[in-house]
């Protein structure tokens, strides 16, 4: 069977993905869209939204239903896994998510922004006990103690995952919902990290209450530190640096919403989702005609 490579991979189903991918799939291209969790968790936690033109006084649920039903109408290929890593290559990307492999000709990154500071040593961490995904790393860390922090439901099954490779598992919830179906060998605390230390690999998690031993941490936020998944890609600050088609420094590579910078506003989200996938298809179309 041929290997589907798709023209244009959509990585976050926020308004900036769910723009792309819709505008994508009008112009007759094979579009995969990655969304790891619900449509925008994040916007769906909007009380009521009142700027967005044409659709007064309305819930961020109720935004993200009408805006992921429109897209979804026009049938792009959701995908409903995290992309951990995109590796470009001659003509063609391959990304990675912890389950499979995808190929695409173009990438439009709109995973939105990491919604909270990073703790104090993650970024040195990285990779050297610090972790976004059990999947794709839990084995380093068989028969040894790992802390799962978790700002959404996903990292309950992260942990579960864990609990069944690992010697102790301690779990720090960051949200509200009440935990269901967690494994009864692993330790909830309920505190706030403060830092992660450790000499060249991870040795502690320093928390508000304690400091706990471990040889692994894995946090799982609904975005990750960009810089991680496309390492090379050239940066202004926290946020991916754009041209004004949406070009990145990487060709091929587009990008669109909160993170591309300030302001974090839906309509901007929504205008350069379009018009990153305007460039994706005229790259493609350049392409074509070499
Ligand atoms: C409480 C709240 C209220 C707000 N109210 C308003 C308002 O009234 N008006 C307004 O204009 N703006 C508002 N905003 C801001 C608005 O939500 C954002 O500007 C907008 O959602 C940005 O869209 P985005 O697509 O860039 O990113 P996001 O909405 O953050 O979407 C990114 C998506 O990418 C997914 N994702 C991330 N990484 C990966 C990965 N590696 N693999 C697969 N999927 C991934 C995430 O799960 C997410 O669904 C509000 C924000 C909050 C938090």
């Amino acid at each position: 069977m041929a290997e589907t490579i798709y023209d244009i991979a959509v990585i976050g189903g926020g308004p900036a993905g769910l723009s792309a991918a819709l505008t994508g799939r009008i112009r007759n291209k094979s579009i995969a869209l990655f969304e790891h969790m619900d449509f925008s968790l994040k916007l769906q936690k909007a009380h009521l939204v009142d700027n967005y033109l044409g659709l007064p006084q309305i819930t961020g649920k109720g935004l993200m239903q009408q805006m992921s039903a429109h897209c979804l109408a026009h049938s792009p290929d959701l995908i409903k896994e995290k992309v951990v890593n995109i590796f470009p290559g001659d003509d063609s990307f391959t990304i990675a998510t912890p389950k499979n492999i995808y190929n695409a000709k173009t990438v439009i990154i709109a995973t939105g922004v990491v919604a909270t500071a990073l703790f104090k040593g993650e970024k040195e961490m990285l990779g050297r006990g610090v972790s976004y995904c059990a999947t794709c790393d839990g084995m380093f860390y068989k028969d040894k103690d790992v802390a799962v922090i978790s700002y959404s439901t996903e990292g309950e099954h992260e942990a579960n995952y864990l609990d069944e490779i690992c010697r102790n598992v301690y779990y720090l919830p960051q949200y509200k919902s009440e935990l269901s179906g967690m494994r009864s060998g692993i330790e909830i605390i309920n505190t706030k990290p403060r830092s992660i230390e450790g000499d060249s690999q991870v040795e502690k998690l320093v928390t508000e209450h304690s400091d706990i031993k471990v040889h692994g941490v894995f946090i799982i936020r609904q975005s990750d530190p960009v810089e991680n998944v496309l390492p090379g890609l050239e940066l202004d600050g926290e946020v991916i640096k754009v041209n004004r088609d949406m070009s990145t420094s990487i060709p091929g590579v587009f990008a669109a919403g909160d993170c591309i910078g300030k302001p974090w506003q839906i309509a901007k989200a929504t205008g350069e989702g379009l018009v990153a996938v305007l460039s994706a298809i005229s790259y493609l179309e350049k392409k074509a005609n070499k």
